[in-house]
């Protein structure tokens, strides 16, 4: 039996088995992805992690790896299905094989939100795309769309307009909710073209992204736009549905957990995007594997 096992391997599950792993105890980290990491890999350049102005968030999250395996945590690549509390032992679930571990903290992250409009299914990998990053490159000198108006939507249009031909943003509302750094950036590049108080509802084409329709919010018009790629940045939704049964969640999915990252499960830790907090960042999220990490300790001195 483990002392801890902590599921996912992005900032908030590495940072937690480092100190995990200073404080003593032995740990398992379970990734369902061959690659760790968390959404930080697919970030092309952070900016906001003190210390380390302008790293990649890959070579940022590789880093954060290398420290957690140097400082002896092991990994496990399964997809977790589900936790069961039985006290003083905590069992996690794969489909191969069962796990058990005196204490467990939930740090699998949030995913991206679909849009869910016609065409984004059917067209995902030939044109449709949740990462800039990672598909950027296929559309050089192309127009492509970025449909959202986050962090994420302003640093994808940011990241396309490089090497595309010209990117488009489709934006609900009439401000963009990117931290200012970002928007000033956004604006001032000549081949982007801000698309306000507007929604994409349907993407098109047969075998390929042709292009978008794109509506107005108070539905008065609807214009197309042509385009080969289409990248959908319209935020996150938290990977909690495995542990939902057992834990507290909002309204929104995100599992209820203070600053302690305390659950409403004795033993059983909430950190990083899956919990429910103000601010999610990668500070926020190693901040919440090393506070994580001093609760599951208090619980296990208190066994
Ligand atoms: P986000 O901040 O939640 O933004 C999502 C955007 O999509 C919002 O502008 C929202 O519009 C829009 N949206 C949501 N649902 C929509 C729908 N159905 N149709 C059209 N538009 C929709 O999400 P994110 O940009 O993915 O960022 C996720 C988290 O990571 C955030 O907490 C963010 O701050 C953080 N992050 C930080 C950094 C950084 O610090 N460098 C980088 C990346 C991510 P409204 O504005 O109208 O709500």
């Amino acid at each position: 039996m483990y002392d801890l096992i902590i599921i996912g391997s992005g900032p908030a599950g590495l940072s937690a088995a480092i100190y995990a792993r200073r404080a003593g105890l032995s740990v398992l980290v379970f990734e369902k992805l061959p690659m760790g990491g968390g959404q930080a890999v697919n970030t092309y350049e952070v900016d906001n992690y003190p210390g380390l102005s302008g790293i990649s968030g890959f070579d940022l999250a590789m880093r954060f790896f290398e420290h957690a395996k140097k400082a002896g945590a092991e990994f496990v690549q399964a997809a977790v299905t589900g936790v069961t509390d039985q006290g003083k032992k905590k069992t996690v679930h794969t489909a191969q094989k069962d796990y058990e571990a005196k204490a467990v903290i939930l740090a699998a992250g949030a995913v991206h939100r679909k849009l869910n409009v016609p065409g984004e299914e059917t067209l995902a990998g030939r044109g449709v795309s949740y990462c800039a990053t990672c598909d950027g490159a296929f559309y050089r000198d192309e127009t492509v769309v970025v449909a959202g108006g986050g962090d994420v939507a302003a640093e994808d249009a940011i990241f396309l307009a490089r090497t595309c031909k010209k990117v488009y943003v489709v934006h609900r509302r009439d401000r963009l909710r990117a931290a200012g750094s970002l928007q000033e950036k956004l604006f001032s590049l000549k081949n982007v073209e801000m698309v306000w108080n507007a929604t994409v509802t349907e993407i098109l084409g047969t075998q390929q992204v042709e292009g978008v329709l794109v509506r107005t919010t108070d539905k008065t018009a609807t214009r197309r736009i042509d385009a080969k790629g289409v990248f959908i940045a319209v935020g996150i939704v938290p990977e909690s549905a495995a542990f939902a049964g057992l834990l507290e969640t909002d309204e929104d999915g995100y599992l209820r957990a203070g600053e302690d990252c305390v659950t409403n499960v004795p033993g059983i830790f909430a950190a990083g995007d899956i919990r429910q907090k103000k601010l999610r960042q990668i500070v926020t999220a190693v901040a919440d594997g090393a506070n994580a990490v001093t609760s599951a300790e208090a619980y296990l001195l208190g066994m």
